[in-house]
């Protein structure tokens, strides 16, 4: 048996009985047990329904940080746009602690806690919406988060595929340099400038893949110098197959970098449906999975889709989809996605 077809076996009793989507990082890991019934089944004459691959499980039971300064409660709160009383909340020894007391650098700190009877949900359009019980975005070596995190927010849906998403990336390209994570959403989501969207929590903008190791706040500009365009493709055709990403906004210089490397790994016809920058009218192009929107040549805009049981995002998806994308003409200007 190929070691394909015995994932897919593994997963028969679980998912694709059921014809639900792609298990979320969420969902239980298949047990042994679960092993022994899917045996039994017959071999599948088509080929699988539901892609998989194997990922990491990413635990987002607590988000645990390290105290970078020697600061108040209040100041390090600030730093995740928590109310100082949830920090305290979440890390009960700090109660003890006067207003102007600081907390020793390198102290251990609590900054989310998950609560089964608050479910995260991304309610609304990403251009009006909030954001419902997210949580933060975890550290890890494959990526560089900010040192200031108040907009470092998502729907725990988001949190966990894109952690495991990038873990896998990295252990399939142990040389590529760690990518740098900038604007997610605010705690409870709505607006922060520069941007039009990132309010609902399913928003995330991303540096691109470079050939050497991002420093400071800002990401750098993608050009043949310092982009990693094989790493980067690679990267964009992982979220793609996962089938959790809506589309990912790429500026038409950078998709021009990436189609060389994207050629001998999908046909033409996909080739189409991934890169905007290759229909006649590329600025028009709003259905490929690439779309030139401008301010997009020094990070990527990830939209995540909308979760299966998420309704409060999906309807506000039906109510745009009536109307059409249009709603009021954006005016021209620094705002950003
Ligand atoms: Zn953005």
């Amino acid at each position: 048996m190929t070691k394909a077809l015995a994932h897919v076996l593994t997963l028969g009793a679980v998912w694709l009985v059921s014809g639900s989507a792609a298990p979320s990082s969420e969902a239980s890991t298949p047990t042994a047990m679960t092993l022994e019934v899917a045996e039994s089944i017959p071999e599948p004459s088509a080929p699988p329904i539901v892609p998989f691959a194997e990922r990491p499980h990413v635990n987002l039971d607590a988000v645990w940080w390290t105290a970078p300064r020697h600061e108040t409660v209040e100041r390090l709160a600030d730093r995740w746009g928590l109310p100082p009383e949830d920090l305290v909340a979440f890390n009960p020894s700090l109660a003890e602690l006067g207003a102007k007391d600081r907390v020793e650098v390198g102290t251990r700190l609590c900054v989310y806690r998950f609560d089964p009877a608050l479910p995260s949900r991304s309610v609304g359009a990403p251009n009006q919406g909030h954001l419902e019980h997210g949580a933060p975005f975890i550290e890890g070596e494959a990526w560089i988060l900010r040192e200031y995190r108040p907009r470092s927010w998502a729907t725990r849906h988001v949190v966990t595929e894109l952690a495991a998403q990038l873990h896998a990336f990295a252990l399939d390209h142990p040389d590529a340099q760690p990518v740098k994570l900038g604007e997610f959403s605010q705690r409870g989501g709505g607006k922060i400038k520069p941007h039009r969207s990132h309010r609902s929590g399913r928003d995330v903008d991303m540096g691109y893949v470079m050939l050497e190791r991002p420093e400071g706040h800002k990401h750098t500009l993608a050009t043949r110098a310092t982009l990693d365009a094989a790493a980067t493709w690679s990267l964009v055709q992982r979220l793609r197959d996962s089938g959790q990403v809506e589309a990912i906004f790429v500026s038409a210089s950078v998709q021009e970098q990436l189609v060389p490397h994207a050629m001998g790994t999908i046909d033409a016809a996909e080739l189409s449906a991934v890169f905007s920058v290759l229909a006649p009218d590329f600025r028009a192009e709003k259905s490929a999975f690439l779309r030139d929107v401008p301010g997009h040549a020094a990070h990527m805009h990830i939209r995540f889709a909308c979760t299966d049981g998420d309704e409060s995002c999906r309807i506000a998806q039906r109510r745009r989809g009536k109307k059409g994308h249009g709603g009021k003409r954006r005016k021209r200007g620094k705002r950003r996605r």
